[in-house]
Formats: C-alpha cells, structure tokens, sequence
C-alpha cells in the first residue's frame, strides 16, 4: 500500500522549495515533493548557451534599493550571486527605424510621456466605467498607430507599467533592478535553500524526498486525506497537499481533481491572465553592435506591434560574449513557438540588418524557449487585469480542503515575480502550519471525550 507522508508538495519551483523548507523548520519532516520534470527550479531556469549561463525565465531581481529590503534580493546576497545594475529607462532612447536611423532623444521623449499620459487616461476611463460612473467617462486616447507609437506602447504596457500604475515590488522595494549574471545560474538560490533542508551531496540533491519526473495527473481529496496519482501510475498519499503549479496549468487538463474543484475557484482561475513572456538568445562571432552600458537596451519600432521590439545586449553582464536577446510577448511568443527556431532566426537577422545595415555577421546559434507550449508551465507569469477584485486571487489561494494552493500567482502583492513565488510559499506554509495545529487540538479534543 503506498505510504502516507503528512504533506505533498507539488513542483519543486521556488514557491514549492519555499513551501517544504518552512514546514522542514517547522517539525514536519515528513513531506514529499512531486515534481513533474527533471529538475528542480521551474520557471527559474539556466540555460548553458554561447559559453556563458542564460536565464530562460527570471533573468531580474526586480524591486531593489526602497524601504522594504525584498527578500530575494536578500538570498542572493547571502549565496554571493553575481548581479548586474539594468536601466530600462534608456531603451526608449535607443529606438530603431526600419532605416537604422535613431529617433531623436526629444521625439522619443515627447512620444513616451503621451504614451504614459494616455494610459494613464484610460486607466482612469477603465475605473470610472467599472464603478459605472457614466458622466465622468471622457473621450478615449487615441490608440497607437506610427511604428515609434507602436514601440513605445509596446515598451510601456508589457515591461514598465510602474510608470502608469503603482506596483507594490517597486513601491515597497524600491525602483532599481539587478541581472543576475552568475555562471551558477539564477537557480543557485534554490539549491541554497534545498541544502538547508534536504540531503545534498556535493551541490546534488540526494534525498529520497524529492521526486523528480513525478507528473501529478490526479488528486482524490476528501475530508480524511489526498491521494496523489502520477502519469507513471504511482500513488501517494497525504493528510495535505499543496499545489504549486502555476495559473496556466490549473487553466489546463493537466491535473483532474476528484471531487471536481468547486465553482468560486474554478470561475477565479479562469478570470487570471497568463502572460507569455520568451527571450530569444543569440550569439554571434563578433559584436556589431553599441555596447555602452546606456546602450544595453534597444527597440526596433516596426509596423506591427511586438515585432521584435525589445533587444538587450549581454556586454554588461558578460563582456566579450557577443550575445544579443530579443524579448517577445504574447501572441508573438506563440506564433515563434510554432514555427522552427531557423524560420525564427531568418526574422531576428533581417530585424537586425535594419537595424545595423545588411554587413553585419549571422549569428552562429540561436535558444528559443518555450513556456506556452511546456504543458508544466503554460505561459510565463500570471498577469491580473489591472482593474480587478481583489477576491479574484484570494479565491485563487484559498485552500479546498485539504488542497492548499500557492505560487507566484497566489501572491497579491508581488503576483508575477520570484519574490512573490517565494512569499507565497512562506504564507501558504505557515496557514497550513495552523490548519494543522488546529487539527491536532480537535484530535486531541475528541480523545478527552472519549
Ligand atoms: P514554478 O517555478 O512554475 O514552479 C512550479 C513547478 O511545478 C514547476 O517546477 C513545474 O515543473 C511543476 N509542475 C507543473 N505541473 C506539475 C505536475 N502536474 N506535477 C508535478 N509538478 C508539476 N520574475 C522575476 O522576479 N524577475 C524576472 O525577471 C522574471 N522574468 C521572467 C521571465 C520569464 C520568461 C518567466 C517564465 C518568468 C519570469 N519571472 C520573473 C517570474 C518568475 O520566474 C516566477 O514568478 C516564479 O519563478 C514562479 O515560481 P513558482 O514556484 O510560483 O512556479
């Protein structure tokens, strides 16, 4: 008969890590974590590409310098991972024409504070409208139409809406971001964290706690206990469980649960947006391209909006490395999952020679990740409409019975970043910590009765 554990922890990403360290520290040493690939991390995640470590997800420890001190910030301090200073705000001083010409500093300018001042509007319109205020409804701004509009509307609306709206990492943590740039990857923290909990060997995970290629496809829950079923047929059982995985796995088929999750969490999984968010690595023989620090960050401003927008160099971080990134998003991020990484890397090179002129070297590889179509991920990050109910993404976290849920997109503050995935797993922890307390004393309730 399979063997019970006190609690499941579902993926090993960092809000499951969190998650099973506080219950470690905590006395319940008898926890399993079920991971559905072969590594440990998630959506933080090293790539090894053109001689040097590339972050496929979180690249930023966004949220640095404020009142508050973010926490991650303070991990990798501890561990001494390497990290890099970027400034966004120059990319909108490096904007391309399709000629290779530069926009002047004061057009760019003069076209970004419209940009702010008409979202600004509209996320004003969007309020009056939800509080259904009619007479106070002004004219919309006017959408986005010239490459230069398009760029900027795309620069501001998918990497600094801090600008518009204020974001609780910046407003609490400060306004600064740091790169991690650290051959041992972004994931080094996580390995930190498993060593002070699990059996480790020489920078190796060995504790048989830890199940990796696990892939959770059910969860039978009732009042006593969850029994988890894996694809590989195996089946554990637990007094609790907590679900890490991310918003676009719950949106999907991936794990059924028995009873079926009840409406209010159904209807408040489905109202969360998943945002698809790829970066594009590219190495090249040589570097054709400014590599001042200002001049990390360049947009390239074309007739359709996203279209491979948004590139940095990686001289700040690594000098000599002759890489390049191109950020996608959405349903450009789709669209390039599904075509071939050469067909990809035709559309990046012919960018790049408007940029920079038809002489410039192809590049000599090329990593194009995939977090849409990576059915333990489906998407990049949880992304809430920016007028919504607070009760959404508390009915996202509210446990179903012995079901606890947790994850970045469980965070209402830092939804979307690995702060939030790790201060979700804090929280989750600890409410679970007191559901079993609490169990426990009814137990023992029930025995001076008897
Ligand atoms: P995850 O890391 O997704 O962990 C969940 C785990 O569950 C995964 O390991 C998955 O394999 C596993 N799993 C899924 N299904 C199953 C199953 N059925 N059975 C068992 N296991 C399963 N944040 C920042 O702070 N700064 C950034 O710069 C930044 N950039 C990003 C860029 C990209 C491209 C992406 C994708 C994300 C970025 N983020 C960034 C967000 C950040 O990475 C996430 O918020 C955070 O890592 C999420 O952690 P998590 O524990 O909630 O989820």
């Amino acid at each position: 008969s399979p063997s019970r554990s006190s609690v499941i922890i579902v993926g090993a990403g960092i809000s499951g890590i969190t998650a099973a360290k506080v219950l470690a520290e905590n006395g319940i040493e008898d926890l399993v974590i079920l991971e559905a690939s072969d590594r440990i991390g998630g959506r933080i995640r090293k790539e090894n590409f053109g001689g040097v470590s590339v972050e496929l997800g979180a690249g930023w420890i966004a949220g640095v310098g404020g009142k508050e001190s973010n926490p991650v910030w303070e991990l990798a301090a501890k561990s001494g991972l390497r990290t890099c200073f970027s400034d966004y705000s120059n990319a909108r001083y490096n904007i391309y024409d399709r000629s290779g010409k530069i926009f002047p500093s004061g057009i760019a300018a003069d076209s970004y504070k419209r940009a702010v001042d008409s979202a600004i509007q509209k996320l004003k319109n969007q309020d009056t409208d939800h509080r259904g205020d009619v007479n106070k409804i002004t004219e919309p701004p006017s959408s986005p139409k010239t490459p230069i509009e398009l760029a900027i509307d795309f620069i501001l609306h998918d990497f600094e809406m801090a600008e518009v709206e204020p974001i609780s990492t910046y407003v609490d943590f400060g306004e600064r971001e740091f790169l991690v740039a650290d051959e041992r990857g972004y994931e080094h923290l996580l390995y930190r964290m498993a060593e002070d909990f699990l059996f480790t060997s020489e920078g190796v995970i060995l504790d048989s706690r830890l199940k990796l290629n696990k892939v959770v496809r059910e969860l039978q829950h009732s009042r006593s206990g969850v029994t988890v079923i894996t694809e590989d047929g195996c089946i554990f059982e637990s007094d609790y469980v907590i679900l890490s995985v991310s918003i676009g796995v719950l949106q999907s088929e991936l794990i059924a649960f028995n009873p079926p999750l009840p409406r209010w969490k159904l209807e408040a999984i489905e109202k969360c947006d998943v945002m698809v968010y790829t970066k594009i690595f590219l190495k090249f023989p040589d570097r054709f391209w400014p590599s001042l620090p200002e001049k990390e960050f360049f947009v390239y401003a074309h007739e359709r909006r996203g279209y491979y927008t948004f590139w940095q160099h990686m001289e700040n971080a690594y000098p000599g490395s002759h890489i390049l990134v191109v950020t996608l998003t959405n349903e450009e991020s789709k669209r390039v999952e599904a075509q071939s990484d050469e067909e990809t890397l035709k559309e990046a090179m012919a960018v790049l020679r408007d940029m920079f002129g038809p002489n410039i070297p192809d590049a000599i590889d090329i990593f194009v990740p995939h977090w849409w179509n990576n059915r333990f991920q489906r998407g990049s990050y949880s992304n809430y409409p920016i007028i919504s109910n607070p009760q959404v993404v508390h009915n996202i976290q509210a446990p179903v019975g012995r079901i606890f849920f947790t994850g970045e997109h469980t965070s209402e503050r830092f939804n979307g970043y690995v702060h939030g995935g790790y201060l979700s797993g804090i929280d989750t922890s600890k409410e679970l910590l007191e559901e079993m307390r609490k169990e426990n004393e009814r137990k023992s309730e029930n025995q001076t009765l008897l």
